[in-house]
């Protein structure tokens, strides 16, 4: 087995600099074993996780280790086939009702992964319609834009205005189609979903929103960003992962009966591929009853964000402005980035390192999660962690990370 610093150097061999950002390749830790909730081993070493979304910490929770093991036992590894064919579960169609229940939609259909939850939407979007998308939204989002016959035209981020003269401009004869996500994956911040609201209604279009880091973590009752932001009625198609707040894998589409069953029909990344496995499919039903009874959870994934952010506050270190979890540190240059990530790494942390094209070029970012399992201990081990790596790395920031 290399150590990491074998594997570093050789990468530095045979990747180009340009791919290989500064001899420092962040990506592909192999975690050799899980230690705690939030503690992992790499390379021989402990390692506090801060790069994860298990929000509620829940992927170790022995309910839903429990329930996965029985539905193993009881069902296989996998089901060997696609939902339409042979693979569809009683366990499925349960966790679709209670999903669709939740959310307050008619219907939801489930799918092996999120990715795939988003690419079924690209059979919603017609060659007769509009598709106005935030810029920042997911890879996935944005390859179902470009599956679907749909113009697609992009506004700035969280840029209501801009929005507003794109949906102006529009032909009154075409579909319109709002796409954005609740809480978004790289920078932690919400949409301005009152805004977007609004403007539906204004213009008659309809709200795609994909809850893959909100639901289960905002809202009184986990509902995600539309609940906490006061909208859950304005939102006409939701998707859903439970790679995050679900503590498994797997992903949903929610909305009106008849968009579910277009879905079921024509969404090819869910008829052409194979079902969720019984073991993920149990735990996200087993998640949802934590999610719908235990809202602590989110309070405490909440307060540790908090904790977080204002001590990167106190250091006077750029952070993207938000109230979540997750903590974008503003880095720009992507070279500084991977070496900030380094020194993270050595001092037992793992960060993500979020670069093109992830990110647009020149504004790599820090990406810190903390979750409901991190106690202030660790967030606080987190924080001296940055103060030392920035003090290191980039002199700029010295004086700030000191104070
Ligand atoms: N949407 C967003 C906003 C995401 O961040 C992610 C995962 N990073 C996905 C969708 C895809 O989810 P999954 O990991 O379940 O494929």
């Amino acid at each position: 087995m290399l150590s990491t610093t074998a594997r570093i150097d050789a990468f530095a061999k045979c990747r180009p600099p340009d791919v290989l950002h500064d001899v420092i390749y962040p990506y592909y830790q192999p975690i050799q074993e899980r230690l705690s909730d939030v503690e992992v081993v790499i390379d021989g070493r402990r390692v506090l996780m801060a790069g994860s979304n298990d929000y509620l910490g829940l992927s170790n929770d022995p309910r839903l280790k429990a329930a996965a093991g029985e539905a193993l036992r009881r069902f296989g590894a996998g089901n060997s086939g696609s939902r339409v064919l042979n693979g569809t579960l009683e366990s499925h169609q349960r966790l679709e009702g209670e999903l669709a229940d939740f959310l307050g939609h008619e219907a939801a259909m489930v799918v092996s992964t999120g990715y795939q939850a988003n690419l079924a939407l690209s059979s919603l979007f017609g060659s007769g319609d509009l598709l106005l998308a935030d810029r920042h939204i997911h890879a996935s989002l944005i390859e179902a834009t470009r599956l679907g016959q749909a113009r697609l035209q992009r506004y700035r981020h969280n840029d209501t205005a801009q929005l507003a003269e794109l949906l102006r401009a529009a032909d009154p004869a075409t579909g319109l189609m709002i796409v954005t996500e609740g809480m978004f994956s790289v920078a932690g911040d919400l949409c301005d979903l009152p805004g977007i609201a609004d403007l539906a209604t204004r213009f008659g279009a309809r709200v795609i929103v994909d809850g893959a880091h909100d639901v289960g973590l905002l809202g009184a009752g986990g509902r995600g960003a539309a609940e906490h932001l006061g909208r859950l009625s304005a939102v006409d198609v939701q998707t859903v992962t439970f790679s995050k707040c679900f503590g498994t894998t797997g992903g949903a589409v929610t909305g009106p009966a008849h968009v579910i069953d277009h879905l079921r029909h024509h969404a090819r990344s869910a008829m052409f591929s194979a079902s969720l496995p019984p073991a993920c499919t149990a735990a996200a039903l087993a998640a949802l009853d934590v999610i719908r009874t235990e809202p602590e959870r989110r309070r405490r994934a909440i307060a540790a964000g908090r904790r977080l952010r204002s001590g990167l506050a106190v250091f006077g270190l750029p952070m993207v402005a938000a109230d979540t979890p997750t903590v974008a540190l503003e880095v720009g240059d992507a070279a500084l980035c991977c070496r900030l990530w380094k020194e993270l790494f050595d001092q037992g942390v793992l960060a993500n390192a979020m670069l093109p094209p992830s990110v647009p070029g020149g504004k790599a970012l820090i990406r810190l999660s903390v979750t409901a399992a991190h106690t202030d201990v660790q967030v606080d081990r987190i924080l001296e962690a940055v103060a030392g790596a920035v003090r290191r790395v980039s002199p700029a920031h010295h004086g700030a990370a000191t104070a």
